[in-house]
């Protein structure tokens, strides 16, 4: 798709939403969907370098991230949940994205520019890109996703990113319900990666360590779903590629509406009153991952043929 094609393709998406699984079907220059977010800007919380992701990622200088407000996902247990699922931030047009991008690379001087839950404003991206090119933009584009995302949306991308960051959340149709609020979160995951692995491929790097082009696949580990973990590590290995870089993570704490108290009124059993109780939400996740959990992914990773893991604490070096 040539750059003119990708702008009018662009506003056509926002004009009729489809860009992610949700379909909401609306104007967004008229009113807004699930994601809450509208069409003319994009809702920004935090633009600054980080130094909290991978080491191939942030590299030396940091990571020039762009946190982006809202999302189409609603999971319970969301670590940015503050910024995820509330439309604090200000809005920015693509062209002043733009000018942020060449601010990162020049001021900065970080190694990329690393786009964070963008799946709801793919076009105000995608529309920025083209602008920052224009501009003299030279680092890669990295589009760090939960993987919720339309192959239109994709296919938008196709040719403007560089670095493909999706995570792989979990396995069940159940569990997607219950914990993300979407059914068809894995069908769309699978779809998804294999687009975006078509797109740009295995993950390379510059000779000092730093990641040039490819996809870099997470896994967050969660509490009791460690049998999820597994079947998606032989999935990627079976569909993807053994030779996918793949990042195994440890760090799920309970968050967002994870452990929270509720009141629950019910009709009593005894005489026809109501009991009152309280509650624990999502009582099965409130906890930490424990080191057997997270061994047996890493094993079945292994046995399933993966072999280039993200082991952060080890240094700069990922070839
Ligand atoms: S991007 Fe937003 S408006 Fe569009 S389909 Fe998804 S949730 Fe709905």
């Amino acid at each position: 798709m040539d750059e003119a094609n990708k702008r009018s393709r662009a506003y056509a998406h926002l004009s009729e939403c489809n860009l992610c699984p949700r379909k909401c079907g609306v104007n967004r220059f008229e009113t807004t969907g699930m994601c809450m977010i509208g069409a003319e800007t994009a809702k920004v919380n935090v633009i600054a370098p980080h130094r909290g992701e991978e080491p191939c990622i942030q590299g030396f200088h940091g990571s020039g991230s762009v946190f982006f407000s809202g999302c189409n996902l609603r999971c319970v247990f969301c670590q940015n949940h503050d910024i995820a699922h509330q439309r604090n931030g200000f809005d920015l047009t693509p062209e002043e994205l733009a000018e942020w991008y060449l601010k990162l690379q020049t001021v900065g001087n970080v190694h990329n520019i690393n786009l964070v839950t963008p799946e709801h404003v793919v076009p105000q991206v995608a529309l920025s890109i083209l602008a920052a090119r224009d501009m003299g933009l030279r680092i890669p584009i990295v589009y760090n996703t939960s993987a919720f995302d339309s192959l239109e949306s994709l296919q938008l991308l196709d040719g403007l990113v560089d670095i493909y960051l999706p995570d792989f959340k979990v396995w069940r149709s159940s569990t997607s319900k219950r914990l993300l609020k979407a059914e068809d979160y894995t069908t769309t995951a699978m779809e998804s990666i294999k687009e975006m692995h078509r797109q740009v491929g295995d993950l390379s790097f510059t000779s000092d360590g730093i990641a040039k082009k490819g996809v870099l696949l997470r896994h967050l580990v969660m509490p009791g779903k460690e049998d999820e973990g597994r079947e998606i590590m032989r999935w990627l290995a079976e569909n993807v590629s053994r030779d996918l870089y793949v990042h195994i993570m440890e760090q799920y704490h309970p968050d967002a509406h994870v452990g929270k108290k509720r009141r629950v009124t019910r009709q009593g059993r005894v005489g026809g009153g109501q009991e009152t109780k309280e509650e624990v939400r999502y009582a099965e996740i409130n906890r930490a991952v424990r080191d057997e959990e997270l061994g047996s992914v890493k094993d079945a990773a292994v046995k399933a043929g993966l072999w280039r893991f993200c082991e952060p604490n080890e240094g700069q070096f990922h070839l």
